[in-house]
């Protein structure tokens, strides 16, 4: 029986072992998918069991994305240009690090299933909120991995100063022309009339007590695209945009296309996506 598993702190909520549990049993894989919560002095010792053997595979989780680089030998390239992983593999005796949230964020931003968003970047305004690990991935995402790109990118953050680290770390390892700014708060409604997507990685709108981050009622037109990164449930702001008649979505497919990617990593098969879908959507139900 081989073991995976989630490495974060506080992640008792992660819906990852019921998605690859699912997975793992449909494909008859003798293997099972566990949740490491470890404190920052257990991670060397939790290396050591995945160097050892004891764990074949995990993911990686809040806060430990960037901590994790420091113990893999090998990086994709997405991880040396995002600079955090979420995956770990051994292979030939070393530990590879990938990124699956951009294969995520990219397949539920252009795909066509039920829960992806259909947009085309090409040419596009995007105003992302938040300049934290998941910003950073949405953004070299856009930068350069989707099959067309952008033509501009705001960057907000509740710490402005964190948005212009981020948009000048991104900008130095720019390749394209893409344009990437930063928003005060009080340009959010004019940088939002002139884009096309609209990505929320922030954690604002888990929690029924969150201030909207700007007005959802008057400051969303039709033809706004809304990505919310949050998971769990749809955010006021993906209610806001449906009901201003925009196309929006929650997280959902993203974490499902994430975990998907990582199970080929560690399996070489192909994830049940359908059975990993339905493993998911009923752990948010109940
Ligand atoms: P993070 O590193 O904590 O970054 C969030 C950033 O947003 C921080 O800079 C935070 O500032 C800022 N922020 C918080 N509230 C804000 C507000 N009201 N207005 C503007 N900025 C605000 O978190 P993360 O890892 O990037 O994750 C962000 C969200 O994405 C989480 O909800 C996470 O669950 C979600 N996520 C989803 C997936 C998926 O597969 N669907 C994958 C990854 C992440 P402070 O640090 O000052 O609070």
């Amino acid at each position: 029986m081989k073991t995976y598993g989630l490495l974060g702190k506080d992640i008792s909520y992660s819906l990852s072992p019921a998605m690859h549990n699912a997975a793992f049993k449909a494909l008859n894989v003798e293997a099972e998918y566990k949740i490491f919560d470890k404190a920052e002095e257990e991670l060397d010792s939790f290396f050591t069991s995945l160097r050892e053997g004891e764990v074949a595979g995990c993911n990686v989780t809040i806060p430990y994305k960037e901590k994790a680089l420091d113990y893999v030998e090998k990086k994709d390239n997405v991880v040396e240009s995002i600079g955090s992983l979420n995956t770990v593999v051994k292979r030939g005796g070393i530990l590879e690090g990938h990124n699956t949230d951009h294969d995520g964020f990219v397949n539920a931003l252009t795909g066509k299933e039920n829960g992806d968003l259909n947009f085309d970047p090409n040419g596009k305004n995007v105003f992302v909120f938040g300049a934290g690990g998941a910003a950073k991935a949405v953004l070299f995402t856009l930068l350069g991995w989707t099959p067309k790109c952008v033509k501009k990118i705001v960057i907000a953050d509740i710490d402005t100063q964190k948005a212009e680290r981020l948009a000048d770390y991104v900008s130095e390892r720019l390749e394209g022309d893409t344009v990437i700014s930063v928003a005060e708060r009080s340009q959010y409604e004019d940088f939002i009339s002139n884009s096309d997507l609209l990505v929320n990685a922030t954690p604002c709108g888990m929690k029924e007590t969150d201030p909207p981050l700007f007005d959802y009622k008057n400051g969303i037109r039709e033809s706004l695209y809304v990505f919310d990164l949050i998971y769990v449930k749809d955010t006021p702001l993906v209610k806001g945009a449906r009901a201003s008649g925009a196309k929006a979505i929650n997280g959902l497919n993203m974490l499902l296309y994430q975990a998907a990617a990582s199970f080929k990593i560690w399996t070489k098969v192909n994830a049940p996506i359908e059975i990993m879908r339905k493993a998911l959507l009923k752990q948010t139900k109940d």
